[in-house]
């Protein structure tokens, strides 16, 4: 069967017809869509493969007009999904075929910033790289850094639980967040967390954050600001071989420094990043690492001192140390840069996100390049090496017979090495459509049974995002990856909607 591909479903109109006049009471019409034309903006996330076209999408613009959406679709029954940008990797914000979207693009207002306590108050569409923005004068900074944040959202980022390149020395989503004002499936409204990281009583704030919206929606978020370091260090350092480059990785950790990042590219990264940034990195080398220290000065000086000898124990070729802030940046821009310059080597690709023990690392790369020169096809590296989470990108040209099904079963066939080797299916793009079916490799049916009682305590509707995370008989007999012509499609029998 091909991926999930749908569109409203006739018989559901009248519910959709009676939602949109109910709505129509408590909302303005710019914020209520029911065009299928318009609709289809919200067919997808960056995980084009999965499709499929909600029956409706609102536009709300306040906690109270996403209670009153949530309460139209828990009377009528009807399943909603949160969407902040839509720019999840794993089918998290892919709509449920005949029901709604929340889209929480509209809410992008600061609510209140705390200098002195370092808080600042946000609605869940403002995006990640807004936050630092907005506070960039008083030397703060918000610390989880998506290499999607100028464009994903706050609210985005807690449901996946988002990290970034500086998350090895700070910590995820979920070390960033004091508070939430959350929309229940039943549409009531309640606060989650406090003026500390550590509350009273049990942690529902950290249960919602990396929920992948399935438990409420976040309409308020109040997050953590730090202070700017005293001094920021970067270098790359290049490798003959992505092993070597892997060696110096667990050198550096096991020296006992935690620098703010620590990324890795390969020859194909490397390849597509300077087609499209012109960061600099050198075309001829095998891998290059991004290691970055911050603190007080005279700390980093040692350390960055500490990281060059490592490198060049482990064989470095070459070592550029960024000169100033300007090049700083274009290193970074390089790096961050990488999914979306992919396009510059290859017409598709699949994306994964396993996360493996670091100390293995050369151990993985090297294996999955068996892997790759097996299936015949390319995989480029870009990921957060410091924390041991791989982003191998499988490259394949759809337009080629065959290619896509060889590229998907080699994705799935490294997320499985991911867990065979100790690690997980995600480091941080979540679960959500996408991974679903690979819950059980990682996870006892107990283990699986206790996550849906949390839900079901939340949610005993399951009208709040549907159908992700947990494996469901009706996804597992599909197979995920991009849209396949039907066989019955392909006989002129149906149409595609
Ligand atoms: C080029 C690129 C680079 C990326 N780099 C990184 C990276 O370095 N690190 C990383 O972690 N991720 C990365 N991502 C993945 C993605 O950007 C993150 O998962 C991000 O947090 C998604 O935010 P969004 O606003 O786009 O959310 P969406 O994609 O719209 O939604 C994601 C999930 O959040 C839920 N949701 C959205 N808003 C709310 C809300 N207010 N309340 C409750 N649930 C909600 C949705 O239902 C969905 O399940 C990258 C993506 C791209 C395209």
């Amino acid at each position: 069967m091909a991926v999930t591909h749908t569109g409203p479903d006739q018989h559901l109109g009248s519910i959709t017809d009676s939602l949109a006049e109910r709505l129509g009471h408590r909302l303005a019409p710019d914020q209520i869509i029911t065009d299928l034309t318009r609709l289809r903006t919200y067919e997808c996330d960056a995980i084009t493969g999965y499709r499929v076209v909600p029956s409706l999408v609102a536009l709300p613009e306040s906690t109270d007009e996403v209670a009153a959406v949530v309460a139209a679709c828990a009377d009528a029954g009807v399943p909603f999904v949160a969407r902040g940008a839509g720019t999840g990797l794993s089918g998290g914000a892919l709509p449920v075929a005949d029901g709604v979207v929340i889209s929480l693009a509209r809410m992008r207002r600061v609510l209140g910033i705390d200098l002195p306590n370092q808080r600042m108050t946000v609605e869940p569409g403002v995006t990640n790289a807004d936050v630092s923005r907005a506070v960039a004068a008083h030397d703060l900074y918000y610390a989880p850094d998506p290499s999607s944040q100028t464009v994903c959202t706050i609210g985005g980022n807690i449901a996946e639980n988002s990290g970034g390149a500086h998350c090895l020395k700070y910590g995820f989503t979920t070390n960033h967040v004091y508070a939430m004002t959350l929309v229940l499936p039943d549409a009531s409204v309640v606060t989650v967390g406090g003026a500390g990281l550590d509350t009273v009583g049990p942690d529902l704030r950290g249960a919602v954050i990396g929920s992948e919206g399935t438990l409420a929606i976040a309409t308020s978020i109040t997050v953590r600001l730090l202070r700017k370091p005293e001094t920021v260090r970067t270098l790359v350092a290049d490798f003959d071989t992505a092993e070597a480059a892997g060696e110096a990785v667990s050198g550096i950790i096991a020296a006992g420094i935690i620098p703010a990042a620590v990324e890795m590219l390969d020859a194909l990264a490397i390849e597509a990043c300077e087609a499209a940034v012109h960061a600099g990195y050198s075309l001829d080398t095998a891998a290059a690492l991004v290691v970055e220290l911050d603190g007080p000065e005279a700390e980093c000086d040692e350390g960055f001192s500490r990281v060059k000898e490592i490198c060049t124990s482990a064989g470095t070729t070459n070592i550029r140390v960024a000169a100033d802030a300007g090049e700083r940046m274009l290193i970074w821009q390089g790096r961050k840069a990488a999914f979306a310059a992919m396009g510059r080597i290859s017409p598709d690709y699949f994306v994964q996100d396993g996360v493996i023990p670091r100390t293995r690392l050369g151990e993985a790369l090297a294996e999955m390049q068996v892997m790759a020169d097996e299936a015949g096809l390319r995989v480029a590296n870009v990921f957060h090496a410091g924390d041991g989470n791989l982003h191998p990108l499988v490259l394949y040209n759809a337009a080629v017979d065959g290619e896509s099904e060889r590229g998907e079963k080699l994705s799935t066939a490294i997320a499985e090495l991911c867990v065979a080797m100790g690690g997980s299916i995600t480091g941080e793009h979540g679960v959500g459509t996408d991974k679903a079916c690979s819950m059980p490799k990682m996870f006892a049916e107990d283990d699986l049974a206790v996550m849906k009682r949390l839900r079901s305590a939340f949610d005993p509707a399951g009208i709040c995002n549907p159908g992700k995370v947990f494996p469901t008989p009706r996804l597992c007999g599909e197979r995920p990856g991009p849209y396949r012509v039907h066989p019955l499609e392909a006989a002129g029998l149906i149409e595609r909607m």
